[in-house]
């Protein structure tokens, strides 16, 4: 699925769901009591279709173990396949063949910065231990293709050190893990909702699952009861809850339901609540992220993002309404998130600007990006920099003089007014034609979640000691990214924690 299939992934979720007037979170139902027959056994439970149930079923059945992926919406993938596909890869070929000075350290001082510390240290040196692992298994193994040339930057990286998927969406490994577990006979069940968490009321462990099949979302009356069991444990990957306005807005008052997400229409709260009501520990759960750089005129993340963030900010520059650039464009999504909302209070608009040169790595693996993205409205492009500040009502004296700045940077290697990493790549902003998208921030990410050990297991709000049969990777689990996550972290956390999970549940006795 590319960027612009994205588009048709959602209109068949939206379609498929219109008319039910979902709001936010479901109905709760009462807790299920221990079956004294269950429906069906198996020896893992996965919850959830996106990269970390997916990574954590292929590892599971990779050691041995029989799995079941339930996955509630009538397609696979969640936000994973909508999802814009880069991630952190460190020391990757694509970073060396660029010859950038990176490591290890400089990725994790770098995620700790943006998480403000308060990040799980253990869980940021996994993840950051595992850049090249999961970069190497996804390519050996999985079969992942990612755009081969280039390398690419996220505000709060330091240096450019991510890879991007080849058909520029996570669509790109969701699709290749489908086809891996598809070879071993595992498909995710669509259409199954899981409404309850079954844990021993003795001893405590997670004894496995109640759910709904044939679910119609987001009618959580809807599909017939049924309970599985799971002999190894339970594993929960089932993502984070932007797209609920309710749930969201009870763990920040500030984050409006009028707010526009970026998420599929599934990203809901249902099993934050039960794994809260279950005797979960969970941590941080108001830490929830706005991306910066969307199009407020595209519905969802839609496909202006791509040059705002990697031509635009890396390439190019951000102004207001007033001409002036108002923040490094290169920093993490808060402080540009921050920066907007201050700038939208103020009564001005936020637009980024470029050439077409500044999209020459986003060219480079997608060649009618740009065609695609112009030809919807989503982006603007002008013959002269005069007449793209005219036909969006912008002084061009004000614009040309932050460009003349821009420039001035690109030559000196220094931005003596926003601080800005000056790419090597980075071309002076002369020739047309000149490409504009307007940005506002929109709800995207949940950093809190379920606290896990550094293997992944999930703790006990009582004890804080592991739930036996229990775990849980990706954006349900808290704590990696502390208060705000790097851009590309997403993807490898989900990945490096879904296989671990996988692994570990595999090998548990
Ligand atoms: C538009 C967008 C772009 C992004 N781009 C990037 C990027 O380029 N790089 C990056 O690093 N990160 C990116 N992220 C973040 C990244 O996509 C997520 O961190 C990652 O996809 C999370 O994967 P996951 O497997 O934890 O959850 P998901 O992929 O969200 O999967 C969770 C699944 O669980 C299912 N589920 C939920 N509740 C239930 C239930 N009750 N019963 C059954 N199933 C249930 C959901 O329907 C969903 O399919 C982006 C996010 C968005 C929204």
């Amino acid at each position: 699925m590319n960027s612009f299939n994205r588009r048709s992934f959602l209109k068949t979720v939206v379609t498929t769901t219109a008319g039910l007037g979902i709001t936010g979170a479901m109905t709760i139902a009462k807790a299920a009591p221990v079956p004294t027959k269950w429906d069906e056994e198996t020896d893992v439970i996965v919850i959830g279709s996106g990269f970390a149930g997916l990574a954590a079923a292929y590892e599971a059945q990779k050691a041995g173990a029989n799995v079941v992926i339930l996955e509630k919406m009538p397609v696979a993938g969640g936000n994973s396949s909508i999802c814009g596909g880069k991630m952190t890869a460190t020391g990757c070929p694509q970073q060396k063949k660029h010859k950038i000075d990176d490591s290890i350290k400089l990725m994790m001082d770098d995620t700790f910065k943006a998480g403000n510390n308060q990040n799980d240290a253990d869980k940021v040196k996994f993840i950051a231990e595992n850049q090249l692992p999961v970069y190497n298994w996804s390519v050996d193994e999985i079969g992942v293709k990612w755009a081969p040339n280039d390398i690419f930057q996220d505000g709060g990286h330091t240096v450019p050190r991510s890879v991007w998927s080849a058909n520029g969406s996570g669509s790109g490994i969701v699709d290749a893990l489908l086809a891996k577990l598809a070879e071993k006979g595992i498909k995710p069940r669509l259409r199954t909702y899981v409404e309850h968490l079954i844990r021993d009321p003795e001893t405590g462990e997670m004894l496995g699952v109640q759910v709904r099949t044939n679910y119609r979302f987001p009618n959580s009356d809807s599909g017939k009861v049924k309970t599985i069991r799971a002999k190894k444990g339970v594993i929960a990957a089932w993502g984070g809850f932007s797209a609920d306005p309710v749930y969201r807005q009870l763990q920040d008052q500030r984050l409006l339901p009028s707010l526009q997400n970026t998420n599929q229409p599934g990203a809901t709260g249902e099993l934050w609540r039960e794994a809260a009501a279950n005797g979960v520990s969970m941590i941080m759960v108001d830490a929830i992220q706005c991306v910066p750089f969307s199009n407020p005129h595209e519905k969802g993340f839609g496909v202006a993002w791509q040059f705002s963030q990697n031509a635009a900010g890396q390439f190019g520059l951000w102004v207001n309404s007033l001409g002036k650039r108002f923040v490094n464009e290169l920093a993490n999504r808060k402080v540009s998130a921050d920066a907007m909302f201050a700038e939208h209070k103020d009564g001005r608009r936020v637009f980024a600007i470029g050439t077409l040169k500044s999209c020459a790595g986003l060219l480079s693996f997608q060649p009618k990006y740009l065609d695609n993205a112009v030809s919807i409205g989503a982006i603007g492009k002008y013959d002269s920099l005069e007449a793209l500040c005219k036909a969006n009502n912008l002084p061009y004296n004000e614009v040309k003089a932050a460009v003349d700045q821009v420039n001035e940077s690109v030559k000196t290697g220094n931005d003596a007014v926003m601080g800005r990493y000056i790419d090597k790549e980075f071309q002076p902003l002369v020739e047309g034609p000149w490409l504009i998208a307007e940005m506002s921030p929109k709800v995207h990410h949940c950093m809190g979640g379920i606290k896990t050990d550094v293997k992944g297991q999930a703790l006990d709000v009582r004890t804080d000691k592991p739930i036996k049969g229990f775990y849980a990777a990706g954006e349900c689990a808290g704590g990696t990214h502390g208060a705000v996550r790097l851009g590309c972290n997403g993807v490898l956390d989900a990945l490096a924690y879904g296989r671990e999970v996988g692994k570990n549940v595999a090998n548990a006795n």
